[in-house]
């Protein structure tokens, strides 16, 4: 009987850590990657990896929205408040989507522009 008491004890504590264990993992693995930050100022040039930043006016309407990259850097930002010229196309955009890429330090190396997908 203490054993059987002992051993159910024992599986107990395992269950609770093992809930806590995938509570943290939920937590580490759900709760960031797809949040949506919204502000009145410019994007931080740095976020969590995955999340969106949106750039709002004074009504809310969404005037930039910035999603960054696994390097927590800014990968793309949807312009939606000014037109970009099109070189390619010969038109005007808007809304547009800049593109900006990096090498393995992270240090920009470029930028494309054009029609969000
Ligand atoms: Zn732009």
């Amino acid at each position: 009987m203490v054993v059987d008491a002992a051993v159910e004890a024992g599986s107990k504590a395992i269950d609770w850590i093992s809930d806590q264990i995938h509570k943290g993992l939920d937590y580490l693995l759900t709760d960031r990657a797809g949040d949506v930050t919204q502000g009145k100022s410019q994007a931080p040039s740095t976020g969590t990896p995955g999340s969106t930043y949106e750039q709002v006016d004074d009504k809310g309407n969404i005037k930039s929205r910035t999603q960054y990259n696994n390097q927590s850097k800014v990968g793309t930002r949807d312009d939606y408040n000014h037109q970009h010229f099109d070189k390619k196309t010969q038109e005007y955009l808007q809304p547009h989507r800049h593109t900006y890429k990096y090498n393995r330090h992270g240090q920009p190396i470029g930028e494309t522009i054009g029609p969000i997908p």
